[in-house]
């Protein structure tokens, strides 16, 4: 089994470091490791954010360990040389059209939370975002209007198999979980939306045994701060999706705490924590690298089939932050080294 390693700019060499020393200590069989630059790394390096070699290895590799991307040394670049193209390049290329984050909030850290430790102690979801469709990759411009206005426009669509896919990952999904799937769009608006809920209802006859439900976007935003313990599996679209994770996630206490997994059909997929590069504590040893040890054991669970090798992992974080192990992000003062050998103790 190859990993891609690809650790990009900013703490993404500093975390991903932490997630290799992990994966090596528990000395799984055949596994093994290539190393590539990406981002503004790359574009330093060799001219692209996405060279034809990094992405080589990230095709022939059987997953995808990703740290984060995003240099402020690139912001003036062309938009298709910054660093964060990279990870659009790589999503297209790859066909991963399933972004899974799941937040659940470890008890330990309640007090993190954006919200009321009762109220967090609750969440325990996956969400699910297409992520190679809507508005996003739809057309889009500048144009006049008649009158002489500028007026910019992104078009959004979906067609139906793409809503079908993403929607059997969503029931596939909540089988292995409670058997609950909330699909959220805004069906009272928006004729994407009247598919996107149409196709979802016929894609339940395959999974009958799933509980489906409904839920306009602007009540589940509400909803996930009011009362999150009541979903399960969120299934949405690209630009729902990017708002509501996000949102999620931080109910589920530090961004330094969540991983996420983009897949494509055949369950190959780039695992990486949600934050980005964070360059204003990079190089600082002040990263916190649990993130990025829990994309490598999503990595286990849903790429390579190891899932009690997965399960040791996050039992090992778990035991970590319940030992007392916090980076400054979780108000503690250990560095990112200090983070790693909390969990390499905890095994
Ligand atoms: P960010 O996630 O990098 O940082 C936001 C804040 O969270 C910062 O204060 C940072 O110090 C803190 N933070 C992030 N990760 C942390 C960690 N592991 N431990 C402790 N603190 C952490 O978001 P940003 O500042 O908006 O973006 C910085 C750069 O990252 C930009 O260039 C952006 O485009 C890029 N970015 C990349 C990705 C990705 O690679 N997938 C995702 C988001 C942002």
């Amino acid at each position: 089994m190859l990993i891609a390693l690809l650790p990009g700019d900013g703490i993404g060499p500093e975390v991903i470091a932490e997630a290799r020393r992990v994966l090596d200590s528990l000395a799984i069989p055949d596994l093994q490791f290539e190393t590539a630059v990406v981002g503004g790394a790359a574009y330093k390096a060799k001219g692209h954010p996405l060279p034809p070699e990094t992405l080589d290895l990230a095709k022939r590799a059987d997953a995808i360990l990703f740290g984060a991307v995003g240099d402020p040394d690139c912001d003036k670049l062309d938009r298709h040389l910054r660093p964060e193209q990279a990870i659009l390049g790589l999503r297209k290329e790859l066909n991963l059209f399933a972004n899974l984050r799941p937040a659940k909030l470890f008890p330990e850290l309640a007090d993190a939370s954006a919200l009321r430790p009762e109220v967090a102690t609750q969440i325990d979801m996956v969400i699910i975002r297409e992520l190679n469709g809507d508005v996003y990759f739809g057309e889009k411009g500048m144009r006049k209007t008649a009158s002489g206005l500028r007026e910019g426009y992104d078009v959004m669509s979906y067609n139906e198999d793409e809503v079908r896919r993403i929607a059997r990952v969503g029931f596939e999904t909540a089988r292995a979980r409670k058997g609950k799937l909330c699909s959220v769009d805004k069906a009272n608006v928006l004729e994407t939306s009247q598919l996107w809920r149409d196709v979802v209802i016929e894609t339940h006859a395959e999974f009958a045994d799933i509980e489906l439900s409904h839920m306009y976007v602007d009540n589940a935003a509400m909803q996930l701060v009011r009362n999150p313990g009541q979903f399960d599996v969120i299934v949405t679209g690209n630009l729902f999706g990017d708002i509501l994770s996000d949102q999620a996630s931080m109910c589920a206490g530090s961004i330094g705490m969540l991983p996420s997994a983009s897949l494509d059909a055949n369950q190959k997929g780039l695992y990486e924590p949600i934050h980005g590069s964070a360059p204003d504590i990079a190089g600082q040893g002040k990263a916190n690298p649990l993130a990025t040890i829990l994309s490598a054991a999503m990595m286990l669970r849903y790429s390579l089939n190891q899932a009690a090798i997965a399960d040791r992992i996050e039992a090992a974080v778990a035991k970590a932050l319940a030992n007392g192990a916090r980076s400054p992000d979780l108000g503690g003062k250990m560095s990112t080294r200090e983070m790693g050998d909390a969990v390499l103790a905890a095994f």
